[in-house]
């Protein structure tokens, strides 16, 4: 599934298109003073597709000077936020400078963009869907969202995108065949079942050369399916494995695999970063694999880091504690450098595990399934406005010259990782330790460790 985001000036008939897709009912469920003004969310259904679909309509009602600014911004988050992007425009009007300003946000920020000429329903429009064509972002389509007429042509043009974004998902994960215990099919088919029943978790293990991520997989797998050695860079050729561990279907991304290209230790350590890194963006949860004998080096930072950026659940293991003679001294030195080192990852599990043994490997899986939990869940917006009461009432927000900054409103606008917005007057005057403190007390309050939280402010007086 994909998201799309509907983008273009107010007035344009955002709202009237995504009402059409996502269906009046559902639409209005968010329909409660604030959200409207907002990104909106919602499941939309166009034929056999369903995707998710962001509306960036709030601010038609907005009339004060700094509109443009608001609706860049917001324009901004919806790109960051989808896959594709449709660019409205009325096409009763043709290309208006604000259409161009919008185009061109389009252009550099997102990777896919469709145009949409709305209000299309009669020959009137032909000539701005004609201007459309100059703005260099492909054929429009041509629609009416009050009519309802066009959707067969907007499903036409999202479906290859559909089918890049599942087949890039697919690629990017191989189906493996899952190995099943042999003279015991029952079980076995038993197993596929469970498999194939629910969407496995998608896990990568992240680390150094030499971490111990191969052992630790073997060691989950149950078999001596991937090579491990002393020696970096070795051989080993695992991409994705589908596992059924501790009855939880997951798919384990092997970042180790991919080194069989690279002939150098220079050029290993450079493959196994990039490897990192794609297997990250793919991933749900990326554990983190540190050896305790050199832990949170250069690279294991940048990895985690770039994991916490991605928005991805995050679990740092710390692997050999089978070597480790004084644990509760090391442990206590570990937390207090991960603190240090990682403060972005604040609250996120430091679990010790054994990749030779299997110890600690049963609370490596524990910790995995609450970070992906936590990175699914949603909190309602009654419960958040209440939340937010109390943690104003305890530390209410400064004044900064005599501007009182009130938070107003606030509501979850996305999962995975869990993203909230607050309306408030003169958010960009809250200064950094507030939201820190609302990060953190969002964390506490509603059991939200190892997910980065990923809280926004907009404007509204
Ligand atoms: P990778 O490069 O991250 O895949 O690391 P490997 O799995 O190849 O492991 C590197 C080396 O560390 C191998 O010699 C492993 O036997 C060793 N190793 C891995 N995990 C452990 C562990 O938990 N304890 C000990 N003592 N050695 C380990």
């Amino acid at each position: 599934s994909f998201t799309l985001a509907l983008v273009g000036r107010p007035n344009v008939g955002k709202s009237t298109l995504f009402n059409r897709l996502v269906g009046k009912r559902l639409a209005l469920v968010d329909d409660q003073p604030g959200v409207t003004r907002d990104l909106r969310e919602g499941e939309a259904r166009l034929g056999d597709l369903r995707f998710t679909v962001i509306d960036t309509a709030g601010l038609e009602e907005a009339t004060d000077e700094s509109l443009q600014g608001r609706m860049r911004r917001l324009t901004e988050r919806a790109v960051e936020m989808a896959d594709v992007c449709l660019f409205i425009l009325d096409a009763r009007e043709g290309v208006t400078p604000a259409d161009e300003v919008f185009a061109d946000i389009l252009r550099r920020k997102s990777a896919h963009v469709l145009l949409a000429a709305n209000k299309a329903e009669s020959n009137a429009s032909d000539a701005g869907v004609y201007e459309a064509y100059g703005l260099g972002l492909g054929d429009p389509i041509r629609i009416s969202a009050e009519h309802g007429e066009g959707m067969g042509d907007l499903h036409a043009a999202l479906m290859p995108l559909a089918d890049a974004f599942e087949e890039r998902a697919a690629a990017e994960a191989p189906e493996v065949d899952v190995e099943l215990p042999e003279g015991d099919e029952f079980e076995g088919e038993d197993a596929a079942a469970r498999i194939t029943a629910a969407k496995p978790l998608q896990v990568a293990v992240v680390g150094r050369p030499n971490a111990g991520k191969s052992t630790l997989i073997n060691k989950i797998l149950g078999e001596d399916r991937l090579l491990t050695g002393p020696e970096a860079g070795i051989t080993r050729d695992a991409i994705s494995l589908p596992i059924n561990w501790n009855g939880t279907p997951m798919r384990i991304f092997d970042t180790a695999g991919m080194r069989k290209k690279a002939k150098v230790q220079e050029k290993l350590e450079k493959l196994s970063v990039s490897d990192g890194l794609r297997a990250v963006k793919f991933a749900e949860v990326v554990v983190v694999l540190l050896d305790v004998e050199i832990p949170f080096e250069q690279q294991d930072l940048r990895i985690a880091d770039l994991a916490e950026r991605e928005g991805r659940a995050v679990v740092v293991a710390v692997n050999k504690w089978d070597l480790e003679d004084e644990k509760q001294a090391k442990l206590a030195g570990l937390k207090e450098a991960f603190e240090r080192l990682l403060p972005q990852l604040k609250g996120a599990p430091l679990i010790t595990v054994s990749a030779k043994t299997g110890r600690g490997l049963d609370r490596l899986h524990e910790a995995i399934v609450r970070a992906h939990d936590t990175w699914n869940r949603r909190v309602t917006t009654a419960k958040l406005n209440l939340w937010l009461a109390g943690m104003m009432e305890a530390h209410p927000p400064p004044a900064p010259q005599g501007k009182r900054i009130k938070l107003r409103y606030m509501t979850q606008v996305k999962t995975r990782p869990p993203a909230f917005v607050v309306m408030a007057s003169f958010p960009e005057k809250l200064p950094d330790s507030y939201k820190r403190y609302l990060v953190n007390g969002l964390r506490e309050d509603f059991d939200m460790p190892g997910t980065p939280i990923r809280l926004t402010f907009r404007s509204q007086s």
